[in-house]
């Protein structure tokens, strides 16, 4: 395999951080081709400091926390779809015609298509279905990078944009029930506050652990990965849940982390170590 490449795809800047930034500097380190698709600006997203974004400026702002970001994991691309940032479930926000859940699934499978043939990477990694925990955002990149990651390896599709590419292993990033539980218990123990736990356990936050099919110890990348979070300044505010626990703490529980193989489906006695495992 010439040098190997990783297209990550999310939704809003910050998406990559949490659940995989150890993994995408682990990789770019090791001299992978990195790249990063964005959905959004993350318009409308927190400001944690009024000094840093008013509600205009955000996106903007964001795009900026993005590049920071990704020059701390060394992701050598950031590529932003240009969609509006559609807000959580249920808000004024999932109305507007530029928000991403908005946007027609051809007009954005076709984009993805075009990158995904442009950069021709190995491996994809998106959302699980649920996207983490349910953000609309979310779970419309997971379902358009599926349908890209088949539609880019289809000749039939979209001729006009270039030879097919079959990208060979297709992985959601997922972030097990476990985690939440001992994040949890740690959090109990220092009687912390751990009401924004439950939110996102309300929210149907969390894999089931049995399926997940690869665990990275990213220990050894977990300062860039920090790094990377703390880039993005409006959202890991000093309120953020995963600021309540020492920073010791958080850096070992943000020292793994997970995937799922979505394609080709898991093969019993298939034991992944690692995202390129026999390719
Ligand atoms: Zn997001």
């Amino acid at each position: 395999m010439k040098t190997r490449s990783i297209l990550a795809v999310f939704a809003h800047p910050d998406d990559e951080a949490f659940g995989t930034g150890g993994s995408l500097a682990h990789y770019a380190e090791k001299g992978a081709h990195v790249a990063l698709v964005c959905a959004t600006r993350g318009e409308v997203g927190e400001i944690s400091d009024p000094a840093l974004a008013t509600p205009d400026t955000l996106g903007e702002v964001r795009e900026d926390e993005l590049r920071c970001a990704a020059d701390s994991m060394g992701v050598q691309q950031v590529i932003f779809l240009g969609y509006r940032d559609s807000g959580m479930v249920g808000t004024a926000e999932n109305y507007d015609p530029r928000a991403f859940i908005n946007a027609p699934d051809e007009v954005v499978v076709r984009q993805l298509v075009g990158i995904i043939r442009d950069i021709q990477p190995h491996v994809i990694v998106t959302f699980e279905p649920n996207g983490g925990y349910g953000h609309p955002d979310h779970i419309a990149i997971h379902r358009h990078t599926v349908a890209a990651y088949f539609a880019a390896a289809d000749p039939s599709a979209y001729p006009e944009l270039g030879s097919p590419w079959q990208a060979l292993r297709l992985f959601y990033t997922a972030i097990p029930k476990s985690f939440f539980r001992s994040m949890k218990e740690q959090m109990m123990e220092q009687g912390l506050d751990t009401s924004q736990l439950a939110r996102l356990e309300e929210d149907g936050a969390g894999w089931p652990d049995d399926q997940v099919d690869l665990t990275l110890d990213v220990s050894d990348m977990v300062q860039a990965k920090w790094e990377a979070l703390n880039c993005h300044r409006t959202q890991f505010g000093p309120n953020n849940l995963f600021r309540l626990l020492p920073e010791a703490s958080v850096k070992t529980l943000m020292s793994y982390e997970h995937f799922a193989l979505a394609y080709p489906e898991h093969t019993a006695g298939l034991q992944l170590t690692d995202l390129f495992d026999d390719l």
